[in-house]
């Protein structure tokens, strides 16, 4: 079995990053700029916006944080991404989500424009995804492809089982899979025997949710398996999707969680960042 380590892997390609960020700021004589906007206090969000800043200094990304109160009525809201979207000095926007319920998220995600719309989930950037041609993708599914990438796991031709179809994680992380060639099924909570569709794939994906949901009789010997889940377990510590101790010796490669998709999801949004600029 070979653990697949994200956190290392996160490393390299950030190094990468920033000697890409050095080359564009000598070429074009200017900063990368990304917008992180947060309305009101949940503490995850506040947690996730601080290593996104913290990601940005590492890579020499110049930060915008942009805090609003838990109150702020929708025209505020949406003022203040009409700004961003205008500012020159701004290549990415990252609106921190969950909004606060009276916000209407999709009017105001709607306002990024596709080519700062650096989480990947506008319409155009998603229905280019779909078409396979180049896009900016969303960063957790993305960040997995590179996982796969780097450690050399073949997709051309594997059976690939994705179990969620979220938005942000299930179904594009279908298309990139769909796109690398591999053979594609979508799982979710209304599919028959989900067992004996986990039991085919070569590569399990497991974007559910459910801590340790994906067990050792659903995993065929020799898979490789990939942990979105970042979940709490009974004892309250953080784990995926898949019980990790069971599973882990039937596998030719396998993700920790923590330490494995986490940590590339936040460095696959300096990527895209650093995309975003390059194409302005
Ligand atoms: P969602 O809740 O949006 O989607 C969960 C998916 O799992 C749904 O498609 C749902 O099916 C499916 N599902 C739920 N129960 C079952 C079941 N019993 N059998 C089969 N499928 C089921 O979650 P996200 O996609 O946003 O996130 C998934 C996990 O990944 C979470 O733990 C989240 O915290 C984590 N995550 C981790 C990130 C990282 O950077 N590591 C980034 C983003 C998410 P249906 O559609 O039918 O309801």
């Amino acid at each position: 079995m070979i653990l697949i380590d994200g956190k290392m892997l996160a490393q390299d390609i950030r190094a990468e990053i920033k000697g890409g960020v050095e080359k564009f700021k000598l070429e074009r004589g200017r900063e990368i700029g990304l917008a992180v906007v947060l309305v009101g206090e949940n503490p995850a969000s506040q947690v996730y916006v601080r290593n996104k800043i913290k990601a940005c200094e590492e890579v020499g990304i110049k930060s915008y944080a942009e805090y609003l109160p838990a109150d702020s009525a929708q025209d505020e809201v949406e003022k203040l991404i009409k700004r961003l979207a205008d500012d020159n000095d701004i290549d990415g926007i990252l609106v921190q989500l969950p909004l606060p319920k009276h916000l209407n998220a999709e009017r105001i995600l709607k306002l990024i424009p596709t080519e700062k719309d650096v989480d990947g989930f506008s319409e155009e950037n998603t229905g280019k995804l779909c078409m396979g041609e180049d896009c900016l993708v969303a960063c957790t599914p993305n960040g997995v492809m590179k996982m796969l990438e780097r450690y050399g796991v073949e997709t051309k031709g594997k059976r690939a089982v994705v179990v969620g179809r979220s938005k942000i994680v299930g179904k594009p992380m279908a298309m990139l899979l769909l796109n690398a060639d591999a053979t594609v099924t979508v799982c979710h909570s209304k599919t028959v025997n989900l067992k004996e569709e986990c039991l085919r794939a070569d590569i399990l994906v497991a974007a559910i949710g459910k801590a340790k949901f994906i067990t050792a009789d659903m995993v065929k010997q020799g898979a490789t398996v990939i942990d979105v889940g970042m979940n709490r377990d009974e004892n309250g510590k953080l784990c995926g999707d898949v019980d990790f101790e069971a599973v882990k010796d039937k596998c030719a490669y396998i993700t920790p969680v923590p330490g494995g998709v986490g940590p590339m999801t936040i460095t696959m949004l300096m990527y895209n960042t650093l995309q975003a600029a390059s194409r302005r």
